[in-house]
Formats: C-alpha cells, structure tokens, sequence
C-alpha cells in the first residue's frame, strides 16, 4: 500500500490534465483496504475510486481521497466443456487481459480489444463497442463496501447494468471498491459480427471458421486507423454517449438529415451516432487553444498539450451547444466529469 498526500494526477488519467488530490492511496490487496477502514482514512470525503482514468475529466483539484487499485492476479475458477469461468483482479489492465483469453481461443470479450482501462472499471461503466457490451460476459464481480468494511458479491442482474452505466456509476456511485470481476466465456464462440466493417471484411467467409483471434486483429486494426492512442495523444475515448431518441423524433432527423445513421433499438427507441452530429456541425478537427475534436473520430475530445480541464469542459458544452441548435439533441456525456 502506498498513501501519498498532495499528490499530482496528470499520468493518472488519460486525458492528461495537471490538477493534484488531497490524497491519494494505492490499494493492492483486500487487506490494504481493511487497514483503511479500520485506521478511518475512507472516512474521508470526497472520496472517489480511480480506475485506469480513461474515462474522466478532472476540472479542478480534488480535495479528498483517490483510491487506486494494483490487485494483480487471474484465476480459472470453474470449466465445462463448452465454457470458461475466469476470476481477474481489478487492476490488471483490462486489454492485455482480452488478449491473453483471445490467444486461448474462448469467446466473448474479442470485439471489446484495446479499450484502455482497468478491470475494475469495465463494469462501472459497462464498456462496449461493436455491438458487445462486457455485461453480456460478467458472472458476477466481488466489491468491498467503503462505508461498512464488508465485502460483497454482485451477481450480473445485481449491477443493473444499462447502455454504458451500472448500479456503480448511479445510486451506489463511490460506495464500492471492485476487487475482482468473474467472466464467463465461450468455448465454443459465438461471434458479433453485426457492425459494418466487421460484417464487410468477413463477408466471404463461413461463420465457424472464423476465430476469435481474427476478430479481435481485424478491430484492433479498425480502431488504430481511427481512434487516437491515449499514449500519444491525450483524450479520454468517445466524450459523448450515443443519444436514443423516439422513433417520431428520429423520423422527423431522417426526413430533414436523409443521410443520418439511425439505429432502432429492441426496445423501440432508435440511437442516433453521436459523432455523426458533431461532424456535421463541422467540429470535426476543429482546435481552441490545445483543445480540439480528433480529426478522424468526431466523438473524441483531445488535450493536445496542457489544457484544463476546464477548457476541455467548455470546449464540450460549446459542442453540445450546437448540436443542440441543429438538431434538437442535448447529448450526454460519457466521460464523467469531476
Ligand atoms: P461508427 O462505426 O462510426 O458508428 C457510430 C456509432 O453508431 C457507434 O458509436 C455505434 O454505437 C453506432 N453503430 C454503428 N453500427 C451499428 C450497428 N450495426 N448497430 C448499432 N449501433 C451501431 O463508430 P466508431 O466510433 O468507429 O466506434 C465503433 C465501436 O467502438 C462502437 O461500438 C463504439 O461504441 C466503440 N468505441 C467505444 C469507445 C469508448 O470509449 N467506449 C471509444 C471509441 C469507440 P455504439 O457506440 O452504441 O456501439
């Protein structure tokens, strides 16, 4: 364990902003964490649990206790013939995990590659992309309540897991410390290959014969043509989530915007591309200062020097603002702002 008081956060959010935390405190095993309730230092508050930082926006100094987590460790916990349970600790980075169960050959996280993140905060905000959202594979997860020293087991249906969010990012925000996620993957995959540019480059190609591995290169290859490495180039993934709107309302778009992606959802909404609105309202590598909006992904916001976080903030609600004007859509954020 290690406690550091003052402590400056800029390597520890991908967006890269220069602000510094009351405190802050490496946690590496549940023991740690039971030493910290008992001497009252998670009495303090704000009190927050950081994951990889790839999903936040720090717009001042924090005056209270970050906690991280380092819990390594990965264990097979249950096997059939058909299926793979996998217990991993909440700080292994979560696409070196994706990778090491791809090369094995099981099924169910190949789509979710290189998203940057811990494994602890993949369910928090229920990381998806190409059509997979990691609930789909989530046994159950173990947390540590900060408030009353006792841990807990969530089981799937617990964690009200909806587009990305959870129980963990709503009405039990800052409550829990995840300490390990239990997957349950396939042996005999079954693969998503819905989206556009997946569907196209397996076009030709029988569904059983394709592996996990080869879906897994052919995403890692599309989103290293269009989304910016955090290592790089500082930014936080999508900023804005996809809005979901009623079908009246999306009809009214498509008739007006004919060339509009829309996406009708099972339960009858429809979801509208997000960087698709942004784009048309020519942000699209646009740049204020050392903030601007990525040149290939218009849903991605990017520090390209020393930005605040307040600048970054405003840039957003500069977006949002006109997307607002052009198409009626106040859009969401997925990045959680502090
Ligand atoms: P894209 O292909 O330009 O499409 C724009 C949006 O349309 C996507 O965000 C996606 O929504 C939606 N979409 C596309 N095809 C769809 C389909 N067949 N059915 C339903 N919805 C569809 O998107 P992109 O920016 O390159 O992203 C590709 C994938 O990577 C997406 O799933 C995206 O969410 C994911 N991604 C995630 C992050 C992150 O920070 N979590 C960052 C970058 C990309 P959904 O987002 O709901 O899938």
């Amino acid at each position: 364990m290690l406690i550091s008081e003052d402590f400056c956060l800029k390597t520890f959010t991908t967006f890269g902003v220069e602000v510094r935390t009351h405190r802050f405190i490496v946690v590496s095993s549940k023991t740690d964490l039971e030493e910290l309730f008992e001497e009252g230092y998670l009495k303090e508050r704000p009190r927050m649990v950081l994951g990889g930082g790839s999903n936040l926006l720090f717009t001042g100094h924090y005056p209270g206790l970050i906690l991280s987590s380092q819990m390594r460790g990965k264990e097979t916990v249950k096997e059939t013939a058909d299926e793979v349970w996998i217990k991993v600790s909440s700080g292994e980075y979560w696409p070196t995990f994706v990778d090491d169960v791809v090369e094995k050959g099981y099924g169910g996280v190949e789509n979710l590659c290189l998203i940057p993140g811990k494994v602890g905060a993949a369910p928090i905000q229920n990381i998806g992309a190409y059509g997979v959202e990691v609930k789909d594979v989530i046994e159950s997860l173990e947390a540590f309540d900060l408030d009353s020293g006792e841990i807990r087991t969530f089981r799937n249906e617990e964690c009200n897991f909806g587009y990305r969010s959870s129980i963990f990012k709503t009405k039990e925000k800052d409550k829990y410390f995840i300490l390990n996620v239990t997957f349950r993957l396939s042996k005999k995959p079954k693969l998503k290959l819905s989206y556009a540019p997946l569907k196209q480059l397996f076009k030709d190609r029988k569904d059983g014969k394709i592996s996990v591995k080869e879906v897994s290169e052919a995403i890692k290859n599309i989103r290293n043509s269009k989304l910016p490495d955090p290592d790089h180039l500082k930014n936080a993934g999508s900023f804005f989530k996809n809005p979901a709107v009623s079908k009246e309302k999306a009809d009214e778009l498509k008739n007006q915007y004919p060339d509009m992606p829309v996406y009708p959802q099972p339960n009858g909404k429809v979801k509208l591309a997000a960087g698709w609105m942004i784009e048309q309202c020519g942000w699209k590598g646009k740049k204020e200062g050392d903030v601007g909006v990525y040149e290939k992904q218009a849903l991605i916001l990017v520090n390209y020097d020393n930005a605040s976080g307040k600048e970054i903030l405003r840039f957003s609600q500069k977006i949002n603002n006109s997307v607002r004007k052009k198409f009626g859509i106040n859009l969401k954020r997925e990045v959680i702002v502090i």
